[in-house]
């Protein structure tokens, strides 16, 4: 298990100490696990004017999977783009070939009431939401800026899959439906775009070598509305990069915190680079307030995709359900009133729990 350490920016290396921890415990049992650490973002900006320098691009190369912490802060925000923290990010994944994103949304019972929906309809909740995240109108060709035949300035952008991109999507889409409770919604817009046609044609004609699966289809639109009206009722959501970057922000808020949530993305191997859904949170950088929660179940998400040991997986999320049991909150998931631990005692919780 050689693992890249990439702590990035504010609150960055200190969740990220929190998650070493955990790992370190693992490797006292025996886990053969290497860390290498590396620097992304603006600590690499800072180190070596690159926010993807060679240097970690080399260790990323090399190793097993990528943990994140999370890139990004106000001092960097008059740098050209190029050099952006944000930019490393983009970097990193396109380098990496990482064309499958993984968030799961899921509240645990103990924190329904930080969510903006009544609890009855999200306690309880888990969903995984699949994204292309390669692909689609981000990347499609041409686009640009012109002047029209009736002399007026447009912008334009190209909508864009190919059957291949889209089988490898489904094919991720289906394996995590066999792993879980054997459900799959495909989301398009299949009644208005001619991309989506070709998208649900190929995962429909996918869906054969898995009679397993119930597959179901949704515009995107219909899906937008069920995922606040009753999301329980989904289990894997497989779709598009513009539409699962939209659907997954909005999943990520009935959880409530975004202190909770966890990310992978994938590339064809099981290589992985696996991050909280949170930015560096500059306003909380540095005060030992950040959860660190996150971090620690995207962790528990690459010792189930990269290295199958969803043992070790569930043994960190039990180990993260039992200390919210007892009561423990950082700021983000306390509600008001309640008592408020740091990043560091509930590292500390973490791990003995564990
Ligand atoms: P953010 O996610 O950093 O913060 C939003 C709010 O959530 C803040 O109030 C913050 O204190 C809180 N928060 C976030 N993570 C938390 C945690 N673990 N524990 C407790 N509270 C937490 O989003 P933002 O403020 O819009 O962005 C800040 C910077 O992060 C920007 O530079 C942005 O570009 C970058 N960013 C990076 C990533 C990434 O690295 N993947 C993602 C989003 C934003």
């Amino acid at each position: 298990m050689n693992i890249l350490i990439l702590p990035g920016d504010g609150i960055g290396p200190e969740i990220m100490a929190q998650a070493i921890r955990v790992l370190e415990k693992f490797k006292t049992e025996g886990l053969p696990i290497t860390l290498t650490h590396g620097l992304l973002g603006g600590a690499a900006y800072d180190a070596h004017g690159h926010p993807y320098p060679d240097a970690t691009q080399k260790l990323a190369h090399a190793a097993d999977a990528i943990m994140l912490g999370c890139v990004g802060g106000p001092k960097y925000d008059t740098l050209p783009r190029a050099m952006r923290p944000e930019q490393g990010l983009l970097a990193i994944r396109k380098d990496l070939k990482l064309f499958a994103n993984l968030r799961p949304a899921m509240l645990y019972p103990e924190l329904a009431a930080s969510s903006s929906l009544k609890p009855e309809v999200v306690a309880g909740l888990d969903i995984m939401i699949i994204r292309e995240l390669t692909g689609d109108i981000y990347f499609g060709q041409p686009r640009g800026r012109r002047t029209n035949a009736v002399g007026e300035d447009e912008g334009y952008d190209t909508m864009h899959y190919a059957r291949s991109e889209v089988e490898r999507i489904a094919r991720v889409g289906f394996e995590t439906a066999m792993k879980r409770n054997k459900k799959l919604c495909s989301v398009d817009k299949a009644n208005v775009l001619d991309t989506s046609i070709l998208w649900r044609e190929v995962v429909t004609e996918m869906g054969k070598s898995y009679p397993q699966v119930e597959l179901s289809h949704m515009y995107v639109d219909n899906a937008a509305m069920q995922l606040v009206r009753a999301p329980k009722q989904f289990d894997v959501i497989v779709t598009g990069n513009i539409f699962g970057d939209i659907l997954s922000d909005e999943a990520s808020m009935l959880a409530g915190s975004i202190g909770m949530l966890p990310s992978a993305s994938l590339d064809a191997n099981g290589k992985g680079l696996y991050e909280p859904i949170h930015g560096s949170a500059p306003d909380i950088a540095g005060q030992n307030r950040a959860n660190p929660i996150a971090t620690i179940l995207s962790m528990a998400m690459m010792m189930r995709y990269t290295f199958a040991r969803a043992d070790i997986a569930q043994r960190i999320e039990t180990a993260v359900r039992s200390v919210l049991a007892t009561g423990l909150r950082t700021g983000d998931i306390a509600l008001p009133g309640e008592p408020v631990v740091g990043t560091q005692a509930m590292g500390d919780a973490l791990v003995s729990a564990l």
